[in-house]
């Protein structure tokens, strides 16, 4: 079965829709072809050319050269904007067709797909559209030191921008690692996971229909040290925005300080979701599950250790247990289906690992524990919801990020035994706390070390909020009121307005001023 063809990026090649590199303009393709892989059957869904570091060179230098020519930084925000409403229109009209290309590429429920594939861009270009039109781009700032002065206070684009996308959220992810880039008036190299590239490559088709100039973004595919690493190294790339691992994202770091480059970096969590015993127990259960299964628990900010009171921690462990039982494992594109596959081979094995360790570790299962079997179940890559009690807060299962479908439920006796629980990590991205009692839940939540804590909630991410991490879940933020800081950098300009050189500080240097003339 092969893949819907949709109208714009992909072409046939060999009988299966294909996508290729999008560098200054235009499509390249390569001789090497990666084929993409349906994690819940393993079969190819769509191929992809793969670059090399010749690829991220034209890329970067069509960036460059488009930066210096002012044809994008020099576009007026408001008509930068207008670029961004005409991409919403058209990504609009393309919904279903994305949703179920999402499905397929990432093995997560269509359902899902729909809503964070192709919703949330959606979502997030809008707000990002508004911030272009209301930003303040330039301001006047105060007299300068001791002399009749103007000044100004402008937000000016960095220049060539790396975005580094990982495979668990492709779609979203590339809107927040090109378009505030681009709003900002950056050009852009983006640099998508050889297993989910699809979106980025349509989203590059789009913005070029809607007018972005021919190398303001360009899309590369490839593998992440050779092509992420040779980007992120890149002397003419002056700032990098990376959405991964915390290992590769020391990595980047470590590569970018070479050339002093700006670095935003969005990446692990083992978000810890605190119960309270008087929460609401229907809707913490509900919640917790939900805050580890969406998309398989292959989301950052997952809630993966759970922190239940000792008095309610029985009865709310059968009911959580029990409530698995009504959800849904099984095909992607199947609208009831409530849990998809897991990405891939490597990450099957990775989560099975842990599952294993946390057995090891003296741990118990009251839930699942391995692969589910039967009917659709012979292809692809499946891990069925997996729950471990007993869990202390040394062993692997709650120190690690798992990345899939495993909860670690931690008992706890006192508030402060589970803030000290929660914030004994390296991690700091999410976190919840579950109470009827609003202020009370608030006393805990400040004391949460993680850039976005939900009461009574999970994985409410607003365009309208910042989102990044504490400690090691990164540095700066994306979406929120600011997301255009990221991407400007500040140029002060002042006038003497004096006309008066004794006044100045000349003196320091230069003595007595001469006379005036
Ligand atoms: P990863 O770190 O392996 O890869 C992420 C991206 O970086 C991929 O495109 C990869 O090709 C590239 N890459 C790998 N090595 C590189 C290098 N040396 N230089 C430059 N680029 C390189 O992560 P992953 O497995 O794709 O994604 C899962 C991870 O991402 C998880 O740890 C998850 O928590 C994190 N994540 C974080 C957020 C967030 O907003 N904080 C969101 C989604 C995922």
């Amino acid at each position: 079965m092969t893949a819907t063809l949709p109208e714009t990026a992909a072409v046939d090649r060999d009988g299966v829709p294909h996508y290729r590199l999008f560098i200054d303009g235009a499509w390249v393709d390569t001789d090497t072809v990666i084929p993409v892989i349906d994690p819940a059957t393993e079969e190819v869904v769509v191929t992809v050319a793969q670059a090399d570091t010749s690829h991220v060179d034209a890329a970067v230098a069509a960036a460059k050269r488009t930066h210096e020519s002012g044809v994008w930084r020099n576009t007026p925000p408001a008509e930068r904007a207008a670029v961004i409403d005409r991409v919403i229109a058209a990504l609009s009209g393309k919904m279903d067709e994305l949703a179920v290309l999402s499905a397929r590429e990432t093995g997560m429920p269509v359902r899902l797909a729909g809503a964070i594939g192709v919703g949330f861009p959606l979502m997030h270009l809008g707000h990002y559209a508004e911030l272009t039109r209301t930003y303040e781009w330039e301001r006047s700032g105060p007299v300068a030191g001791q002399v009749l002065s103007a000044s100004f206070i402008r937000k000016e684009p960095v220049g060539v921008c790396a975005g580094i996308v990982p495979w668990n959220f492709p779609a979203v992810i590339a809107v927040w690692k090109s378009i505030p880039a681009l709003a900002a008036g950056n050009t852009v190299v983006l640099k998508t996971d050889e297993k989910t590239p699809i979106f980025a490559l349509e989203l590059a088709q789009l913005l070029k229909e809607a007018g972005l100039p021919d190398g303001a973004l360009n899309v590369v595919v490839g593998d992440g040290p050779t092509v992420g690493g040779h980007l992120v190294k890149h002397p003419d790339v002056r700032l990098v925005s990376f959405t991964g691992s915390t290992a590769t994202g020391r990595q980047v770091m470590a590569d970018a300080a070479g050339t002093v480059k700006r670095v935003l970096l969005e990446l692990g969590g083992k978000g810890p979701n605190i119960v309270l015993d008087d929460a609401d127990l229907t809707a913490a259960v509900d919640g917790s599950i939900y805050a580890f299964l969406l998309h398989a628990g292959q989301a950052c900010e997952s809630g993966t250790r759970l922190l239940l009171p000792a008095s309610i921690h029985d009865e709310f462990v059968a009911r959580l247990v029990e409530r698995l039982k009504t959800l849904k494992i099984g095909s992607p594109l199947d609208p009831a289906t409530d849990i998809g596959a897991v990405m891939n081979k490597a990450q099957h094995e990775r989560i099975l690992g842990y599952i294993e360790k946390g057995k090891a570790e003296g741990a118990t299962v009251v839930a699942g524990g391995g692969v589910p079997t039967g009917a659709g179940f012979d292809k692809g890559y499946w891990v069925e919801p997996t729950v471990f009690t007993g869990v202390t807060n040394d062993m692997t299962i709650a120190r690690e990020e798992i990345f899939g479908p495993v909860l670690s439920v931690l008992k706890y006796e006192s508030e402060d035994e589970a803030i000290k629980i929660a914030n004994d990590t390296e991690y700091g991205l999410a976190a919840a706390v579950w109470s009827r009692d609003n202020q009370r839940a608030l006393e805990v939540a400040r004391q949460i070390e993680a850039g976005s804590v939900w009461i009574n909630d999970y994985h409410n991410i607003s365009q309208y909020l910042p989102f990044g991490g504490f400690k090691q879940s990164g540095t700066g933020r994306e979406l929120g009121p600011d997301a255009l800081n990221e991407f400007t950098q500040d140029k002060s300009i002042t006038i003497d307005l004096s006309g008066d050189v004794s006044r100045r500080a000349y003196g320091l240097v230069l003595g007595t001023p001469p006379a005036a003339e």
